[in-house]
Formats: structure tokens, C-alpha cells, sequence
């Protein structure tokens, strides 16, 4: 038998080479590979678990007893969940803490978060602030968002946000931080173009002892009033869809500030 000539056996190396770069690609290579290698990082907030409370219910008003029963919130005893307030026009609280939250859940699941919410209806009863307090860590999430609008007098407008004082014993694991998280809030909400309050929080923030739903918290809590429902301005911001969206928006800025994400 005739030994391979020369060419032959340049011709064999030369497709060996070629080859080569398929062996990188093979299934058992694929595998082994991070994703992020390919260039398609991850979304920013994946991985991220968020805890959203839209306040109170729509079925509390004809429940009166069963909301109005107490429960203890560290510093004192305080009813299990209130009606909320209403625009002059009858537009409801409960009906604008759901759909804020809603908007809020849909925009952080688009940047990758997991989000949980306390209520997931707006025709239940409760829950009571005892059991809205420890949500946060009972799905473990990060941070818990509680989100409400105000009822105070017509010239009164603006948003302010509320952070949990120091209780002993209850709120010291979360109160440091309870504050990072206010400050973040409230400067992801004047980046989304919303107004500081003109009463009561002093540059929009708010310490308070008397919260249930921050005393119980076991993660960074803060809770919002948004707008005050009794000022037309705010009232009809509230009342839209572009308000509410836009109130979401704000709230996404402070809760990614506050992630550094
Ligand atoms: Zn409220």
C-alpha cells in the first residue's frame, strides 16, 4: 500500500483545524458556560424580593366589628385595620393603594424582582396591620413598601414618607435601615416628578411609634402616604390612571436607589 502523500495528510490537519471551533459549541461546552458570557446580563432587580402592602380593603366598611377588633403593636393596642378616606368625589383609598400596588408589582417584574403583596384582591376584609407588618419577612423579601393616600385638610398636599421610631425590642433590627429606605423613597418620588408634602413630615419624612404595620416588620419598612385624597390637586392625580402610573414610577426610582440597582 501506497504511504499518504504530503497533501493528503495537509488536507487531514487542515479540516482538523476547522473543527476545532465546533468542539467549543458542543452541547457538553454550552453547558458548562455562565450565561452572562454571552452577553445578555440580568435584569436589574432579578433576584430581588419585594414585599408591596396596599392599604386597607375594600370590603373593610361592611365589616365594621371584625376590623375594628385591637391588636397590640408593641407601643399600644390599635384596631386590626381601618375603612381608609375618599376624595371628595368618592374615589376610595383602598381602590388607589390596589392599583398603585398593581402598577408597582408590574413595573418591578419587568426589571426581574419578585413581588409579593399582602392583599391581592380589593374586596376582602383585613388583613390586620399585626399580620401586614410580618409579611415582609414571611415571604422573605428585602424591603416591604406599605402604600397609602391621606385624608387631612383641602390646602394640605404633597406625599410623605413614614419610618418606623425605635421601639425596644421591636424595631431595633430594622430601624437603621427603615430610614435608608425612607430617604431612598422619597428621592425616587421627587425624581418621578411628585411634590414633598407642605404639612405635617418635615422634607417628607416621618418618624412614627404608633404604626403596626412598621412595628411588627422583621425587614426595612416604610409606609406612604402618597397624596392627601381631600386636596383637589392631589385628588386628581390620584383619581387618574396617568397619576397613578406616574406615582409608580416614583416608587420604582426609590426602591432601586435604595437597592443601588
Ligand atoms: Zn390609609
Amino acid at each position: 500500500m501506497q504511504p499518504p502523500t504530503r497533501r493528503f495528510l495537509a488536507t487531514v490537519v487542515a479540516l482538523a483545524l476547522a473543527l476545532l471551533p465546533a468542539l467549543a459549541f458542543s452541547p457538553a461546552a454550552l453547558a458548562r458556560e455562565p450565561p452572562i458570557a454571552y452577553g445578555f446580563p440580568p435584569p436589574p432587580l432579578h433576584g430581588v424580593v419585594i414585599a408591596l402592602d396596599p392599604g386597607h380593603n375594600g370590603g373593610n366598611a361592611a365589616h365594621a366589628s371584625e376590623i375594628a377588633k385591637l391588636v397590640w403593636i408593641g407601643t399600644m393596642w390599635k384596631p386590626c385595620n381601618k375603612v381608609g378616606t375618599t376624595t371628595p368625589s368618592g374615589y376610595t383609598e383602598h381602590a388607589f393603594t390596589f392599583d398603585v400596588a398593581k402598577r408597582l408589582k408590574a413595573d418591578l417584574e419587568a426589571l426581574g424582582a419578585t413581588v409579593y403583596m399582602t392583599r391581592t384582591t380589593d374586596t376582602g376584609v383585613g388583613p390586620c396591620i399585626d399580620v401586614r407588618g410580618r409579611f415582609g419577612a414571611s415571604v422573605f423579601a428585602a424591603i416591604e413598601v406599605s402604600i397609602h393616600g391621606d385624608g387631612a385638610a383641602s390646602s394640605a398636599h404633597g406625599f410623605f414618607v413614614m419610618k418606623p421610631g425605635l421601639v425596644r425590642g421591636w424595631t431595633d433590627d430594622i430601624y437603621d435601615s427603615s430610614a435608608r429606605l425612607a430617604t431612598a423613597m422619597r428621592d425616587g418620588l421627587v425624581a418621578g416628578g411628585l411634590s414633598i408634602a407642605n404639612y405635617y413630615a418635615t422634607d417628607g419624612l416621618k418618624t412614627r411609634t404608633d404604626l403596626g404595620t412598621l412595628n411588627w416588620s422583621n425587614v426595612p419598612v416604610v409606609e406612604i402616604e402618597m397624596g392627601n385624597m381631600k386636596n383637589a390637586g392631589d385628588a386628581a392625580r390620584m383619581a387618574s390612571t396617568t397619576g397613578r402610573a406616574k406615582y409608580a414610577a416614583g416608587l420604582v426610582l426609590g426602591i432601586r436607589r435604595y437597592m443601588g440597582k
